[in-house]
Parts: structure tokens; C-alpha cells; sequence
């Protein structure tokens, strides 16, 4: 094998059994629990970036693909969509009424998350898991998002025709929805929704996880005040979130909209609730990288 030399700083890259590392570069072989190839380390090394590399697990287990660049002293993840177009992908698979699977690909995103909304219609389902989705991409992109594409899939054929406006929906709960999508839609260049069958039907009698799903709504802010021997809690009006919200905490009463009243008893897991739902996506791969 050629002796490998770093493009940026000129010195020979010298290897162990952990790692190759240069003079201003070190690469663990294992990153992500993913061992890297020998092509994808020459090409950090010469190019400072690889081709996308599959098979990339985050902490809480799921699995993700990203590139690698060479930003600093460490490769940095970059997810600049796994799509050679550029665009950013929704998929919000309805596993049943009031359970979604969502996922998201987007520059700085890579999300898989299941979400519970409650006692709503598959339509309804769809349409908050939309929400949700499109609301992380947009988080993510930041200004960048008016010049962005956006594919949003579904496994709720009623819902894509609500979406591209070919049905009407007759209850006003999926109209409001439907038209705050919509608003959310309007922050993207353009945008298409495709209609793709359920790959994946949950199994009966599978136990509905108790844990919130994590970094769904990472622009969440949230206000949580005592009155008297009640918690209120204020969240932005946003249906997705109080949909989520009501469907995970016990006890919850809306007062107003995007406004809730909870019993002390609940204070807490609605701390962990607002942590585990805003946390921005990075904090996670973070503590991916500096385990290694
Ligand atoms: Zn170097």
C-alpha cells in the first residue's frame, strides 16, 4: 500500500490499530459503531470528504448515513441528503391511527423517530407527522430553507389528496391541519408529495413504547408555571405539539389553545417531556464522535 499523506498539512498519515492520524487529522477507524473502509480514509485524507457511507449508528440505536469532512482535527458528519438531488425527504408512514413513523433526511438531519398524537384519525396522524417533519427540516435549514426542495412521502392515501388539494376534508380539525401544513410548505422553494404504501405494518400486540420521542420538535419553547396547586404549561400553538403532548402526558387539560393545565404530579415527566422532544438533533451525534 502507498504511504498515505494528508493533502493539507503534507505529513505521511501514520496508522495503528485504532486509528490513522497525521499531523492535524485523526480517524478512528470505528465512527459511529461503522468501520470504515480503507477507500473512505484515503479520501478524508486527500480530499477531506468521503461518498456517503451507510450503516451509521446513533446513539439511541438507529441507523443513519452521512458523509464524513474534514472541518477540524476530527471527520464532522455532514447529511447533506443521501438523494443526489439535493432534496430534503419527509416519510411519515402511518403504523396506525395515532402512530406514526417518522423520517427525516435533510442537510443536517437524519431522523427516525415513532410518534404518538393520540386518539385521532390515520388522516390526522399523517398530516401532525407532516408537521413535525417539515418543521425540523425548515429548524435545520435555517435561511437556507426558501432555496430548498422538499419530497414529503405518505402511506395515507387520503391524506396526500387533502394535501394536493384533489379532496376536500370535511371535519374542521383536519382542515386546520391541513392549512398549517401548508403554511409550513410555503417556507420551501417547492415541494411535492408522493403517495407510497406502508412497507413496514406495525405487528399486533406490540407494546407501545413509554419513551417520548426524541429532537420532533427542536424549535420547542416552552414556559412551565406554577398556579396555585396546578402546573401550566405553555407551548406554541403548533397541533402537532399539543396533539403529542396531550397523547404522552397523563392528565392534561387544555385551557386555550397551545395552553395546558397538568396536576404537580406530572411536573416532572413534563420536564423530561420538553427536553427529550427540543432536542436539537446534533447533541446527539456529538456525543457519538467524542465517544470514539
Ligand atoms: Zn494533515
Amino acid at each position: 500500500m502507498d504511504q498515505l499523506t494528508c493533502s493539507r498539512c503534507g505529513a505521511p498519515v501514520q496508522s495503528d490499530d485504532k486509528k490513522y492520524q497525521c499531523e492535524c487529522f485523526t480517524v478512528y477507524r470505528q465512527i459511529a459503531g461503522k468501520t470504515l473502509d480503507y477507500g473512505d480514509i484515503q479520501a478524508l485524507f486527500t480530499k477531506g470528504e468521503t461518498e456517503i457511507i451507510h450503516g451509521f449508528r446513533s446513539k439511541n440505536g438507529n441507523s443513519f448515513s452521512a458523509r464524513l469532512l474534514r472541518k477540524n482535527n476530527k471527520p464532522s458528519f455532514d447529511f447533506g441528503c443521501s438523494e443526489r438531488n439535493q432534496k430534503s425527504k419527509v416519510v411519515v408512514q402511518v403504523l396506525e391511527p395515532g402512530l406514526v413513523e417518522l423520517q427525516v433526511f435533510s442537510k443536517s438531519v437524519a431522523l427516525r423517530e415513532e410518534i404518538h398524537f393520540g386518539l385521532v384519525s390515520p388522516q390526522l396522524t399523517a398530516c401532525y407527522g407532516a408537521i413535525a417533519g417539515c418543521k425540523i427540516v425548515l429548524y435545520g435549514l435555517g435561511n437556507e430553507s426558501a432555496k430548498e426542495k422538499l419530497m414529503l412521502e405518505t402511506s395515507n392515501l387520503l391524506f396526500t389528496k387533502y394535501v394536493l388539494k384533489i379532496v376536500r376534508p370535511r371535519h374542521a380539525q383536519i382542515r386546520e391541519g391541513i392549512s398549517y401544513l401548508w403554511e409550513i410548505l410555503d417556507g420551501f422553494s417547492s415541494w411535492t408529495v408522493r403517495y407510497v404504501p406502508a412497507k413496514r405494518p406495525r405487528l399486533k400486540g406490540t407494546p407501545h413504547s413509554e419513551r417520548f420521542p426524541r429532537g420532533i420538535f427542536p424549535w420547542l419553547d416552552a414556559e412551565i408555571a406554577r398556579q396555585g396547586d396546578k402546573i401550566l404549561v405553555k407551548l406554541s400553538p403548533d397541533p402537532a405539539v399539543c396533539a403529542q403532548f396531550t397523547a404522552a402526558i397523563k392528565n392534561v387539560t387544555e385551557i386555550e389553545h397551545g395552553v395546558f393545565v397538568v396536576p404537580p404530579t406530572v411536573e416532572r415527566a413534563v420536564c423530561a417531556w420538553v427536553r427529550t422532544v427540543g432536542k436539537a438533533f446534533g447533541d446527539d451525534l456529538s456525543a457519538n464522535v467524542k465517544k470514539e
